[in-house]
């Protein structure tokens, strides 16, 4: 389904407000938090209307899907960001289409990105996701593997270490909650004293964007607030 531009336009309106609500609740500024966009399962008009109503960056969680629509929209103002998981037979259309990549949890995968980087292309933004909820079944590298695994990306030509990503289980806890955040941060604290130049916490989606960016966050990814429910 592909919502109307009235109805992306006024839920776009309405996130920008939360988030506007909640950078002055944080005393921060409200050009401090990039909102993106996540558009996965939606179609390219439906990112067609939320660029025209001035939307800049889109999140995409499949490869292909991503490919595909960015390639459809040809628009060179877009800001395409990859969020999902990465397999390494992906790492080519990732490193070739998209500017951003908010889940490298892999040396491996990092340094095939790197390889298969345009040289003719800016470096590569990159952040780490860091698996900070502890559960078995999450993606993300570990929060004490996250300083080597930072050394290794910071060293590669066709990538930019950016800073950090994560997806925490959902809650109804909002102490917890706000402590996977607040970890979240302390880890990029600790990456930029040991003389890291990183400046992204990606943190916060519909559902919780207002504590992601008490605790800090530079980047919201939202979709379900402004695209509707996904049907899949
Ligand atoms: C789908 C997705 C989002 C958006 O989630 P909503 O709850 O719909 O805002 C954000 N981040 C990642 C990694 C996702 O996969």
């Amino acid at each position: 389904m592909v919502p109307s531009t009235s109805a992306l336009q006024a839920n776009l309106l309405t996130v920008r407000e939360r988030i506007a609500r909640a950078c002055e609740r944080a005393g921060r500024r409200p050009d401090s938090v990039l909102l993106l966009a996540v558009s996965k399962t939606f179609p390219a008009e439906a990112v067609r209307a939320a660029a025209d109503a001035g939307q800049r960056d889109f999140g995409e969680n499949y490869v292909q899907e991503g490919a595909d629509k960015l390639g459809l929209l040809a628009d060179p103002a877009l800001v395409w960001h990859f969020i999902g998981p990465v397999q390494s037979n992906k790492t080519r259309t990732i490193a070739q289409c998209f500017q951003w990549v908010h889940t490298v949890e892999r040396e491996k995968i990092a340094r095939r990105l790197s390889e298969q980087r345009d040289p003719g292309l800016p470096p590569l933004e990159v952040c780490l996701e860091v698996n900070i909820s502890g559960e078995a079944s999450k993606s993300g590298a570990a929060p004490d593997g996250v300083f080597e695994l930072a050394e290794a990306v910071a060293q590669m030509p066709r990538l930019r270490l950016r800073g950090l990503m994560a997806i925490p289980e959902p809650t109804s806890d909002e102490a917890l909650q706000g402590a996977r955040f607040a970890r979240l941060r302390e880890l990029l604290e600790s990456l930029k004293r040991r003389g890291h130049d990183v400046d992204t916490l990606s943190m916060g989606m519909s559902a919780d964007l207002e504590a992601a960016i008490m605790e800090g966050a530079t980047i919201v990814r939202v979709g379900t607030a402004i695209f509707g429910e996904r049907r899949v």
